[in-house]
Protein backbone atom coordinates (compact mmCIF):
# COMPACT_ATOMS: atom_id res chain seq x y z
CA UNK A 1 0.00 0.00 0.00
CA UNK A 2 1.04 3.70 -1.14
CA UNK A 3 0.54 6.51 0.50
CA UNK A 4 0.65 10.11 -0.71
CA UNK A 5 -0.81 13.13 0.55
CA UNK A 6 -2.66 14.06 -2.58
CA UNK A 7 -4.24 11.74 -5.24
CA UNK A 8 -4.97 13.56 -8.13
CA UNK A 9 -7.58 12.19 -10.87
CA UNK A 10 -7.13 12.25 -13.92
CA UNK A 11 -3.84 12.93 -15.74
CA UNK A 12 -4.62 15.63 -18.55
CA UNK A 13 -3.34 19.35 -18.91
CA UNK A 14 -5.70 20.37 -15.86
CA UNK A 15 -4.75 17.23 -14.05
CA UNK A 16 -1.06 17.13 -14.08
CA UNK A 17 -0.99 21.07 -13.91
CA UNK A 18 -2.63 20.34 -10.56
CA UNK A 19 -0.33 17.92 -9.62
CA UNK A 20 3.03 19.92 -10.39
CA UNK A 21 1.77 22.78 -8.45
CA UNK A 22 0.91 20.58 -5.30
CA UNK A 23 4.58 19.15 -6.05
CA UNK A 24 5.80 22.64 -6.15
CA UNK A 25 4.44 23.47 -2.30
CA UNK A 26 5.88 20.24 -1.08
CA UNK A 27 2.94 17.85 -1.35
CA UNK A 28 3.57 14.28 -1.89
CA UNK A 29 1.83 13.51 -5.12
CA UNK A 30 0.04 10.43 -6.94
CA UNK A 31 -1.06 11.11 -10.19
CA UNK A 32 -3.86 8.34 -11.42
CA UNK A 33 -5.16 8.06 -15.12
CA UNK A 34 -6.37 4.55 -16.78
CA UNK A 35 -4.55 6.33 -20.25
CA UNK A 36 -1.21 7.54 -20.06
CA UNK A 37 -0.88 11.54 -19.34
CA UNK A 38 -2.51 14.06 -22.42
CA UNK A 39 -4.56 11.19 -24.60
CA UNK A 40 -7.69 12.62 -24.14
CA UNK A 41 -9.37 15.79 -24.73
CA UNK A 42 -5.92 17.14 -23.92
CA UNK A 43 -4.56 16.00 -26.68
CA UNK A 44 -6.73 16.80 -29.86
CA UNK A 45 -7.47 20.22 -28.99
CA UNK A 46 -6.15 23.17 -31.79
CA UNK A 47 -2.89 24.36 -29.42
CA UNK A 48 -3.97 27.50 -29.07
CA UNK A 49 -2.99 29.20 -25.44
CA UNK A 50 -5.87 31.99 -25.67
CA UNK A 51 -5.01 34.47 -24.29
CA UNK A 52 -7.03 36.81 -26.02
CA UNK A 53 -9.91 34.93 -25.36
CA UNK A 54 -11.69 37.43 -22.99
CA UNK A 55 -15.28 36.51 -23.25
CA UNK A 56 -16.17 33.12 -23.40
CA UNK A 57 -17.86 31.57 -26.10
CA UNK A 58 -21.38 32.45 -25.38
CA UNK A 59 -24.90 31.06 -26.64
CA UNK A 60 -25.86 33.16 -30.18
CA UNK A 61 -28.90 35.40 -28.64
CA UNK A 62 -29.57 36.85 -32.79
CA UNK A 63 -32.60 35.10 -34.08
CA UNK A 64 -31.00 35.33 -37.51
CA UNK A 65 -28.15 33.09 -36.18
CA UNK A 66 -30.66 30.51 -33.99
CA UNK A 67 -32.60 30.25 -37.02
CA UNK A 68 -29.94 29.09 -38.85
CA UNK A 69 -28.32 26.84 -36.20
CA UNK A 70 -32.17 25.27 -36.23
CA UNK A 71 -31.61 23.85 -39.46
CA UNK A 72 -28.63 21.60 -38.45
CA UNK A 73 -26.54 22.22 -41.94
CA UNK A 74 -23.68 24.20 -40.43
CA UNK A 75 -20.13 23.19 -39.86
CA UNK A 76 -19.87 25.05 -36.58
CA UNK A 77 -22.27 23.80 -34.65
CA UNK A 78 -24.41 20.52 -35.41
CA UNK A 79 -27.06 18.49 -32.97
CA UNK A 80 -28.08 14.95 -32.64
CA UNK A 81 -31.60 15.52 -33.41
CA UNK A 82 -32.44 12.55 -30.93
CA UNK A 83 -29.96 14.03 -28.32
CA UNK A 84 -31.98 18.03 -28.61
CA UNK A 85 -34.25 16.95 -25.82
CA UNK A 86 -31.96 15.67 -23.16
CA UNK A 87 -29.61 18.39 -23.38
CA UNK A 88 -32.47 21.42 -23.85
CA UNK A 89 -32.50 22.36 -19.98
CA UNK A 90 -28.62 22.71 -20.52
CA UNK A 91 -28.59 24.73 -23.59
CA UNK A 92 -31.79 27.04 -21.71
CA UNK A 93 -29.04 27.40 -19.14
CA UNK A 94 -26.15 28.34 -21.44
CA UNK A 95 -28.35 30.78 -22.86
CA UNK A 96 -29.62 32.60 -19.74
CA UNK A 97 -25.83 33.16 -18.68
CA UNK A 98 -24.75 34.25 -22.46
CA UNK A 99 -27.16 37.48 -21.58
CA UNK A 100 -25.17 40.59 -22.14
CA UNK A 101 -24.99 41.58 -18.76
CA UNK A 102 -24.27 37.97 -17.24
CA UNK A 103 -21.33 37.39 -19.82
CA UNK A 104 -19.57 40.74 -18.81
CA UNK A 105 -19.62 39.26 -15.32
CA UNK A 106 -18.73 36.05 -16.29
CA UNK A 107 -16.29 37.71 -18.61
CA UNK A 108 -14.52 40.08 -16.05
CA UNK A 109 -14.98 36.95 -13.45
CA UNK A 110 -12.65 34.54 -15.88
CA UNK A 111 -10.25 37.52 -17.08
CA UNK A 112 -7.62 36.66 -13.70
CA UNK A 113 -7.22 33.10 -15.29
CA UNK A 114 -6.89 34.23 -18.84
CA UNK A 115 -4.42 37.23 -18.00
CA UNK A 116 -2.22 35.10 -15.96
CA UNK A 117 -2.28 31.38 -18.78
CA UNK A 118 0.66 32.47 -21.05
CA UNK A 119 2.61 33.26 -17.87
CA UNK A 120 1.88 29.73 -15.95
CA UNK A 121 2.56 28.12 -18.81
CA UNK A 122 6.17 29.88 -19.91
CA UNK A 123 7.13 29.06 -16.53
CA UNK A 124 6.55 25.17 -16.79
CA UNK A 125 7.45 25.10 -20.69
CA UNK A 126 10.83 26.15 -19.62
CA UNK A 127 11.06 24.19 -16.39
CA UNK A 128 10.43 21.41 -18.47
CA UNK A 129 12.72 22.35 -21.59
CA UNK A 130 9.56 22.35 -23.87
CA UNK A 131 10.26 25.66 -26.01
CA UNK A 132 10.36 24.00 -29.10
CA UNK A 133 6.52 22.97 -28.88
CA UNK A 134 5.40 26.66 -28.13
CA UNK A 135 5.22 28.72 -31.44
CA UNK A 136 4.32 32.44 -30.06
CA UNK A 137 3.04 34.52 -33.37
CA UNK A 138 -0.35 34.75 -32.34
CA UNK A 139 -3.66 33.67 -34.83
CA UNK A 140 -5.50 34.97 -36.87
CA UNK A 141 -9.30 35.10 -38.14
CA UNK A 142 -10.04 35.25 -42.08
CA UNK A 143 -13.14 36.60 -43.51
CA UNK A 144 -14.57 35.74 -46.95
CA UNK A 145 -17.40 38.82 -46.51
CA UNK A 146 -16.85 42.16 -46.07
CA UNK A 147 -19.39 42.86 -44.10
CA UNK A 148 -18.19 40.18 -41.60
CA UNK A 149 -14.78 41.36 -40.99
CA UNK A 150 -16.23 44.48 -40.72
CA UNK A 151 -18.67 43.47 -37.79
CA UNK A 152 -15.12 40.89 -36.42
CA UNK A 153 -12.97 44.68 -36.14
CA UNK A 154 -15.57 46.23 -34.68
CA UNK A 155 -16.03 43.74 -31.91
CA UNK A 156 -12.43 43.56 -31.48
CA UNK A 157 -12.48 47.60 -30.91
CA UNK A 158 -15.40 47.72 -29.05
CA UNK A 159 -14.77 44.26 -26.85
CA UNK A 160 -10.89 43.42 -26.88
CA UNK A 161 -9.04 46.74 -27.41
CA UNK A 162 -10.29 47.91 -23.67
CA UNK A 163 -8.06 44.95 -22.11
CA UNK A 164 -4.98 46.18 -23.80
CA UNK A 165 -5.28 43.05 -26.28
CA UNK A 166 -2.74 43.59 -29.41
CA UNK A 167 -4.17 42.97 -32.83
CA UNK A 168 -3.72 44.20 -36.45
CA UNK A 169 -6.13 44.51 -39.12
CA UNK A 170 -5.34 43.04 -42.57
CA UNK A 171 -6.48 43.61 -45.54
CA UNK A 172 -6.12 40.96 -48.50
CA UNK A 173 -2.97 42.25 -49.71
CA UNK A 174 -1.50 42.36 -45.52
CA UNK A 175 -3.25 38.89 -44.96
CA UNK A 176 -1.46 37.79 -48.41
CA UNK A 177 1.70 38.86 -46.78
CA UNK A 178 1.51 36.93 -43.48
CA UNK A 179 -0.18 33.66 -44.98
CA UNK A 180 1.27 33.69 -48.77
CA UNK A 181 -0.12 29.81 -49.45
CA UNK A 182 -3.97 31.27 -48.48
CA UNK A 183 -6.17 31.91 -51.71
CA UNK A 184 -8.15 34.77 -53.10
CA UNK A 185 -11.16 33.47 -51.11
CA UNK A 186 -10.38 36.10 -48.27
CA UNK A 187 -10.85 39.48 -47.93
CA UNK A 188 -9.18 40.07 -44.88
CA UNK A 189 -8.21 39.25 -41.04
CA UNK A 190 -7.46 39.72 -37.67
CA UNK A 191 -4.17 38.85 -36.17
CA UNK A 192 -4.54 38.49 -32.50
CA UNK A 193 -1.13 38.98 -31.23
CA UNK A 194 -0.94 38.04 -27.56
CA UNK A 195 -1.87 34.13 -27.84
CA UNK A 196 0.73 31.51 -28.27
CA UNK A 197 0.14 28.40 -30.13
CA UNK A 198 1.27 24.46 -29.27
CA UNK A 199 2.48 22.39 -31.93
CA UNK A 200 1.82 19.07 -30.38
CA UNK A 201 -0.51 19.74 -26.78
CA UNK A 202 -0.18 15.89 -25.96
CA UNK A 203 3.28 16.25 -26.02
CA UNK A 204 3.19 19.28 -23.92
CA UNK A 205 0.98 17.61 -21.46
CA UNK A 206 3.38 14.51 -21.49
CA UNK A 207 6.78 16.75 -20.94
CA UNK A 208 5.02 18.60 -18.07
CA UNK A 209 4.39 14.69 -16.85
CA UNK A 210 7.96 13.92 -17.18
CA UNK A 211 8.80 16.92 -15.00
CA UNK A 212 6.38 16.12 -12.48
CA UNK A 213 8.13 12.65 -12.27
CA UNK A 214 11.50 13.70 -12.65
CA UNK A 215 11.20 16.02 -9.43
CA UNK A 216 9.59 12.87 -7.88
CA UNK A 217 6.02 12.39 -8.22
CA UNK A 218 4.33 9.23 -9.07
CA UNK A 219 2.37 8.34 -11.58
CA UNK A 220 0.46 5.42 -11.62
CA UNK A 221 -2.32 3.68 -13.91
CA UNK A 222 -5.76 2.83 -12.44
CA UNK A 223 -9.48 3.60 -12.80
CA UNK A 224 -10.46 6.83 -10.93
CA UNK A 225 -14.43 5.23 -10.16
CA UNK A 226 -12.71 3.14 -7.71
CA UNK A 227 -12.12 6.41 -5.08
CA UNK A 228 -13.12 5.33 -1.80
CA UNK A 229 -13.28 6.93 1.52
CA UNK A 230 -11.05 5.55 3.79
CA UNK A 231 -9.95 6.27 7.66
CA UNK A 232 -8.24 9.14 7.32
CA UNK A 233 -8.57 10.23 3.52
CA UNK A 234 -9.44 8.25 0.52
CA UNK A 235 -8.37 4.44 -0.61
CA UNK A 236 -8.43 3.70 -4.79
CA UNK A 237 -6.94 0.96 -6.80
CA UNK A 238 -4.46 1.11 -9.42
CA UNK A 239 -2.50 -1.62 -11.53
CA UNK A 240 0.46 -1.28 -9.02
CA UNK A 241 -1.91 -2.44 -5.89
CA UNK A 242 -3.76 -0.09 -3.85
CA UNK A 243 -3.13 3.46 -2.97
CA UNK A 244 -3.93 5.79 0.05
CA UNK A 245 -4.05 9.75 0.03
CA UNK A 246 -5.47 12.18 2.32
CA UNK A 247 -6.84 14.48 -0.35
CA UNK A 248 -8.28 13.74 -3.50
CA UNK A 249 -8.69 16.01 -6.72
CA UNK A 250 -10.96 15.17 -9.34
CA UNK A 251 -9.58 16.47 -12.84
CA UNK A 252 -11.00 14.25 -15.06
CA UNK A 253 -12.40 16.59 -18.06
CA UNK A 254 -15.55 15.40 -19.36
CA UNK A 255 -15.65 12.35 -17.09
CA UNK A 256 -15.54 14.28 -13.71
CA UNK A 257 -19.44 13.15 -13.52
CA UNK A 258 -18.51 9.42 -13.14
CA UNK A 259 -16.19 9.73 -9.81
CA UNK A 260 -18.55 13.31 -8.32
CA UNK A 261 -22.12 11.18 -8.94
CA UNK A 262 -20.94 8.40 -7.12
CA UNK A 263 -19.75 10.32 -4.08
CA UNK A 264 -23.33 12.42 -3.76
CA UNK A 265 -22.67 15.76 -6.50
CA UNK A 266 -24.66 16.75 -9.09
CA UNK A 267 -23.39 19.49 -11.48
CA UNK A 268 -24.39 20.85 -14.96
CA UNK A 269 -21.34 19.19 -16.92
CA UNK A 270 -22.21 18.73 -20.74
CA UNK A 271 -19.44 18.55 -23.41
CA UNK A 272 -19.57 19.82 -26.44
CA UNK A 273 -18.08 17.59 -29.14
CA UNK A 274 -15.54 18.21 -31.92
CA UNK A 275 -13.32 16.61 -34.02
CA UNK A 276 -9.87 16.62 -35.79
CA UNK A 277 -8.45 15.67 -39.00
CA UNK A 278 -4.45 16.12 -40.20
CA UNK A 279 -3.64 17.03 -43.85
CA UNK A 280 -0.44 17.38 -45.99
CA UNK A 281 -0.17 20.39 -48.05
CA UNK A 282 0.42 20.49 -51.84
CA UNK A 283 3.20 22.11 -53.71
CA UNK A 284 5.16 23.10 -50.51
CA UNK A 285 2.65 25.27 -49.08
CA UNK A 286 3.25 26.59 -45.44
CA UNK A 287 0.81 27.52 -42.80
CA UNK A 288 2.36 30.05 -40.37
CA UNK A 289 -0.18 31.08 -38.24
CA UNK A 290 -3.61 28.89 -36.54
CA UNK A 291 -6.42 30.08 -38.92
CA UNK A 292 -10.09 30.53 -37.86
CA UNK A 293 -12.42 30.71 -41.32
CA UNK A 294 -14.69 32.88 -39.59
CA UNK A 295 -17.77 32.47 -41.91
CA UNK A 296 -17.26 28.64 -42.43
CA UNK A 297 -16.60 28.27 -38.65
CA UNK A 298 -13.71 25.72 -38.75
CA UNK A 299 -9.87 26.09 -37.66
CA UNK A 300 -6.98 24.89 -39.14
CA UNK A 301 -3.42 24.82 -36.93
CA UNK A 302 0.12 23.82 -38.05
CA UNK A 303 1.10 20.94 -35.46
CA UNK A 304 3.78 18.31 -35.37
CA UNK A 305 2.00 16.00 -37.52
CA UNK A 306 0.45 18.57 -39.88
CA UNK A 307 -2.20 20.75 -40.44
CA UNK A 308 -4.98 20.39 -38.39
CA UNK A 309 -8.67 21.15 -39.35
CA UNK A 310 -10.45 20.99 -35.86
CA UNK A 311 -14.39 21.54 -35.78
CA UNK A 312 -16.67 23.99 -33.94
CA UNK A 313 -19.25 22.09 -31.31
CA UNK A 314 -21.54 19.44 -31.65
CA UNK A 315 -24.27 18.82 -29.05
CA UNK A 316 -24.08 14.48 -28.45
CA UNK A 317 -24.10 12.39 -26.23
CA UNK A 318 -20.44 11.95 -24.82
CA UNK A 319 -20.56 8.16 -25.51
CA UNK A 320 -22.26 8.14 -28.78
CA UNK A 321 -19.95 6.97 -31.54
CA UNK A 322 -18.52 8.98 -33.89
CA UNK A 323 -20.31 11.67 -36.33
CA UNK A 324 -18.16 13.68 -38.04
CA UNK A 325 -20.08 15.83 -40.27
CA UNK A 326 -19.29 18.98 -39.88
CA UNK A 327 -15.63 17.51 -40.86
CA UNK A 328 -17.05 16.17 -43.96
CA UNK A 329 -18.45 19.59 -44.25
CA UNK A 330 -15.91 21.42 -43.28
CA UNK A 331 -12.85 19.71 -45.36
CA UNK A 332 -14.36 20.79 -49.30
CA UNK A 333 -14.27 24.94 -47.40
CA UNK A 334 -10.56 24.23 -46.09
CA UNK A 335 -9.38 23.00 -49.19
CA UNK A 336 -10.98 26.36 -50.87
CA UNK A 337 -8.72 28.31 -48.32
CA UNK A 338 -5.43 26.62 -48.27
CA UNK A 339 -3.63 23.71 -50.89
CA UNK A 340 -4.40 20.75 -47.96
CA UNK A 341 -2.87 16.84 -49.40
CA UNK A 342 -4.59 13.82 -48.11
CA UNK A 343 -5.60 13.38 -44.77
CA UNK A 344 -3.11 11.52 -42.46
CA UNK A 345 -5.14 10.09 -39.74
CA UNK A 346 -7.19 6.79 -40.91
CA UNK A 347 -10.29 8.11 -38.68
CA UNK A 348 -11.18 11.92 -37.34
CA UNK A 349 -10.08 12.15 -33.62
CA UNK A 350 -13.52 12.53 -31.34
CA UNK A 351 -12.92 14.94 -27.71
CA UNK A 352 -15.15 16.64 -25.71
CA UNK A 353 -14.76 19.96 -24.14
CA UNK A 354 -15.84 19.56 -20.56
CA UNK A 355 -18.12 22.60 -20.11
CA UNK A 356 -20.38 24.22 -17.44
CA UNK A 357 -23.73 26.27 -18.59
CA UNK A 358 -22.13 29.49 -17.01
CA UNK A 359 -18.94 28.74 -18.86
CA UNK A 360 -16.44 28.95 -16.31
CA UNK A 361 -14.81 25.70 -14.42
CA UNK A 362 -15.30 24.38 -11.14
CA UNK A 363 -11.94 24.63 -9.33
CA UNK A 364 -11.99 24.52 -5.51
CA UNK A 365 -13.15 22.19 -2.16
CA UNK A 366 -16.18 20.12 -2.63
CA UNK A 367 -19.04 21.52 -0.40
CA UNK A 368 -19.53 18.54 1.55
CA UNK A 369 -16.19 17.10 1.63
CA UNK A 370 -12.98 18.73 3.57
CA UNK A 371 -10.54 16.36 1.67
CA UNK A 372 -11.86 16.43 -1.76
CA UNK A 373 -11.37 19.17 -4.10
CA UNK A 374 -12.43 19.84 -7.89
CA UNK A 375 -10.62 20.98 -10.98
CA UNK A 376 -12.94 20.34 -14.36
CA UNK A 377 -15.19 22.28 -16.36
CA UNK A 378 -12.54 24.22 -18.34
CA UNK A 379 -14.49 24.21 -21.58
CA UNK A 380 -13.16 25.54 -25.06
CA UNK A 381 -10.31 26.80 -23.16
CA UNK A 382 -8.45 24.17 -20.54
CA UNK A 383 -5.19 23.72 -22.85
CA UNK A 384 -5.08 27.17 -21.80
CA UNK A 385 -6.08 27.30 -18.37
CA UNK A 386 -4.68 23.95 -17.03
CA UNK A 387 -1.14 25.61 -15.44
CA UNK A 388 -3.20 28.61 -13.89
CA UNK A 389 -6.03 26.66 -12.40
CA UNK A 390 -3.13 24.04 -11.09
CA UNK A 391 -1.44 26.95 -9.34
CA UNK A 392 -4.62 28.61 -7.90
CA UNK A 393 -6.10 25.18 -6.65
CA UNK A 394 -2.53 24.61 -4.64
CA UNK A 395 -2.61 27.99 -3.85
CA UNK A 396 -5.92 27.29 -2.27
CA UNK A 397 -5.31 23.66 -1.25
CA UNK A 398 -1.95 24.93 0.71
CA UNK A 399 -4.01 27.73 2.59
CA UNK A 400 -1.63 30.37 0.55
CA UNK A 401 -2.86 33.77 -0.43
CA UNK A 402 -4.39 32.80 -3.90
CA UNK A 403 -3.33 34.84 -6.69
CA UNK A 404 -7.00 35.85 -7.40
CA UNK A 405 -10.50 35.33 -5.19
CA UNK A 406 -11.19 32.03 -6.22
CA UNK A 407 -15.10 32.07 -4.95
CA UNK A 408 -16.47 32.77 -9.09
CA UNK A 409 -14.97 28.98 -10.06
CA UNK A 410 -16.62 27.76 -6.60
CA UNK A 411 -18.17 24.27 -6.58
CA UNK A 412 -20.94 25.93 -3.96
CA UNK A 413 -22.53 27.79 -7.07
CA UNK A 414 -24.56 25.16 -8.82
C1 LIG B 1 -11.76 20.20 -31.07
C2 LIG B 1 -11.27 20.88 -29.81
C3 LIG B 1 -10.45 22.00 -29.89
C4 LIG B 1 -9.99 22.64 -28.74
N1 LIG B 1 -9.12 23.69 -28.84
C5 LIG B 1 -8.60 24.26 -27.73
C6 LIG B 1 -7.62 25.29 -27.82
O1 LIG B 1 -7.15 25.65 -28.91
N2 LIG B 1 -7.17 25.87 -26.68
C7 LIG B 1 -7.64 25.48 -25.45
O2 LIG B 1 -7.24 26.07 -24.45
N3 LIG B 1 -8.54 24.46 -25.32
C8 LIG B 1 -9.03 23.85 -26.41
N4 LIG B 1 -9.94 22.83 -26.32
C9 LIG B 1 -10.41 22.43 -24.98
C10 LIG B 1 -9.39 21.62 -24.23
O3 LIG B 1 -8.87 20.61 -25.05
C11 LIG B 1 -10.03 20.98 -22.97
O4 LIG B 1 -10.71 21.98 -22.22
C12 LIG B 1 -8.98 20.36 -22.09
O5 LIG B 1 -8.18 19.44 -22.82
C13 LIG B 1 -9.59 19.64 -20.89
O6 LIG B 1 -8.51 19.11 -20.15
P1 LIG B 1 -8.79 18.17 -18.91
O7 LIG B 1 -7.46 17.86 -18.30
O8 LIG B 1 -9.84 18.76 -18.07
O9 LIG B 1 -9.44 16.85 -19.57
P2 LIG B 1 -8.74 15.63 -20.33
O10 LIG B 1 -7.59 16.05 -21.13
O11 LIG B 1 -9.82 14.87 -21.02
O12 LIG B 1 -8.18 14.76 -19.14
C14 LIG B 1 -9.03 13.93 -18.36
C15 LIG B 1 -8.25 12.67 -18.04
O13 LIG B 1 -9.07 11.85 -17.21
C16 LIG B 1 -8.83 10.50 -17.56
N5 LIG B 1 -9.94 9.66 -17.10
C17 LIG B 1 -11.24 9.77 -17.45
N6 LIG B 1 -11.97 8.84 -16.79
C18 LIG B 1 -11.11 8.14 -16.02
C19 LIG B 1 -11.26 7.05 -15.11
N7 LIG B 1 -12.46 6.50 -14.85
N8 LIG B 1 -10.16 6.59 -14.49
C20 LIG B 1 -8.93 7.13 -14.73
N9 LIG B 1 -8.73 8.15 -15.58
C21 LIG B 1 -9.81 8.65 -16.22
C22 LIG B 1 -8.67 10.52 -19.07
O14 LIG B 1 -7.96 9.37 -19.52
C23 LIG B 1 -7.93 11.83 -19.28
O15 LIG B 1 -6.52 11.65 -19.36
C24 LIG B 1 -10.40 22.16 -27.46
C25 LIG B 1 -11.20 21.02 -27.36
C26 LIG B 1 -11.62 20.37 -28.53
C27 LIG B 1 -12.46 19.13 -28.39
Amino acid sequence: MTRSDVVVLGAGIVGVSVALHLQQRGRSVTLLDRRAPGEETSLGNAGLIERASVVPYSFPRELAVLARYAMNHNIDAHYDPLFAPKVAPWLFRFWYHSAPERLARISAEMLPLIENSLEEHRALIQASGLGHLMREVGWIEVYRKEASLEDGVKEAKDLYAPHGLRYDVLDAAALKAREPALSDVVVGGIHWLDPASILDPSALVKGYAALFETRGGRIVTGDARSLEAAPGGWRFATSDGPGEADQAVVALGPWSDDVFSDLGYQFPLAVKRGYHMHYGTTGGAVLNHTLLDVDKGFLLATMARGVRLTTGVEFADRDAPPSPIQLDRAEPAARELLPLGDRLDSEPWLGRRPCLPDMKPVIGRAPRHDNLWFAFGHNHHGLTLGPVTGRLLAEVMAGETPFTDPAPYGAGRF
